[in-house]
């Protein structure tokens, strides 16, 4: 018998072996775990919508109504009122021609890409994307260019360098998922003009955050127009579950007929459905823009404390704050002592972050309280100290 326990012993030994911890209660900015409550700061539910009255009504509405399963693929049975409603509004949030939903980021990634190129056209990545941008472009047998990060004149570079062959696509996170900074979308459309390329932007961490209006990265920058699909996520900021490409009518038609996670799953659950429909009419009203003014609050307190105590966020700008550790092994440490403190910041290691970047990923949420933001503050400053991890 082939057994993994060799792999798994490696793992062990790297600091890189990983194991579930389980969550006792609802996702709120406080969690139970083993019994005990913490204060969470390791989620991606920025606004608290995965807990808000009106996304738990709309769900159970949903179900009363259209029951618990949507039975089959959209392209067979399975397109009922409720995605279309929701794929209609989307649109309507982003101001594009139309949108596609699709079962989650890592479903939309996979099929969003290998469905605009394959073998002969060419993916230009940024180093730090999500995996999942990653995995599309390897699934779409392109050639693959890794860019450095967020370095739009190495891009420029590359791509006068390659070939005139082929269609060109330029894939960039919005908010970068580990560090926090922003992909420099104004710089990226000149070049994907430049080069007659197409511009996509997975906005997983700008979606109902950043912008004025919390329609994400490109709305901050002006350049919503000017990227050809917008990819982004119902399950973070939006407090539900799916994901999204918004696009123009034709994009979208294509999209349809040749993106292979949409057309071979199931369609998502009616409660689903029906509750990121809530989430968007609450981040797209009054509620959604005090919730980000909260968040933006909450965001430089914790970032001023921080700073103060001697810590060095690299580029963050947003609502994710990594505190650099490096060694694996002594950031499941940092881990494990604010646990102790009742704090919950979950370690981040390789394959999610590049080796020897191993950091802790804290998130902040809009309904965390100032007073809490300012003990945590503290306790990383006092753990961080205790380990080396600053002076
Ligand atoms: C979380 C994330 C995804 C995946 O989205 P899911 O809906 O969780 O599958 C894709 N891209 C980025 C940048 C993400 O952070």
């Amino acid at each position: 018998m082939q057994g993994f326990r060799r792999e798994l012993d490696l793992l062990k030994d790297q600091g890189l072996y990983r194991q579930l911890r389980l969550m006792e209660s609802e996702q709120g900015s406080r969690v139970t775990m083993n019994g005990r409550q913490l204060l969470l700061l390791c989620s991606n539910n920025y606004l608290g919508l995965a807990t808000h009255p009106a996304l738990k009504e709309a769900a159970i509405n949903a179900i009363e109504r259209y029951g618990t399963g949507s039975g089959a693929a959209r392209l067979v049975s399975g397109n009922m009122e409720l995605h279309e409603s929701l794929e209609k509004r989307i649109a309507r949030f982003k101001g594009t021609e139309a949108a596609l939903l699709f079962n989650s980021g890592y479903a939309a990634n996979t099929g969003i890409i290998p469905a605009l190129v394959g073998r002969g056209d060419t993916v230009y990545s940024d180093r730090l994307n999500h995996a999942s941008i990653l995995d599309g472009a390897l699934l779409s047998r392109a050639r693959l260019v890794r860019y450095p990060h967020n370095d739009p004149a190495a891009l420029r570079r590359l791509m006068g360098k390659s070939g005139n062959n082929g269609r060109k696509l330029i894939v960039t996170d919005g908010v970068f998922s580990m560090d926090g900074d922003i992909a420099r979308l104004e710089e990226l459309v000149s070049i994907k003009r430049e080069f007659g390329a197409l511009l996509m932007v997975d906005d997983a961490h700008g979606t109902g955050v950043l912008g004025e209006g919390g329609r994400g990265s490109a709305e901050l920058y002006g350049v919503a127009a000017d990227v050809d699909i917008q990819m982004g996520t119902l399950g973070k900021a939006l407090g539900s579950f799916g994901a999204y490409a918004a696009a123009r009518q034709e994009l979208i038609d294509y999209l349809v007929n040749t993106s292979r996670s949409f057309i071979f799953s199931t369609s998502l659950p009616p409660a689903v459905v029906a509750a990121s429909l809530a989430a968007i009419d609450l981040v797209d009203g009054d509620e959604g823009a005090v919730l980000r003014t909260r968040l933006q609050r909450n965001c430089t307190l914790f970032r001023e404390r921080l700073v103060a105590a001697g810590f060095e966020l690299s580029g963050s700008s947003t609502q994710i704050v990594p505190i650099m550790v490096g060694d694996a092994a002594l950031t499941m440490e940092y881990t494990r002592l604010l646990l102790n403190e009742g704090y919950f910041v979950q370690g981040i290691r390789p394959p999610t972050v590049p080796a020897g970047t191993c950091r802790l990923r804290c998130t902040i949420m809009a309904t965390h309280a100032e007073e809490d933001l300012a003990g945590a503050a503290v306790a990383l400053t006092r753990v961080g100290r205790q380990l080396g991890v600053i002076k």
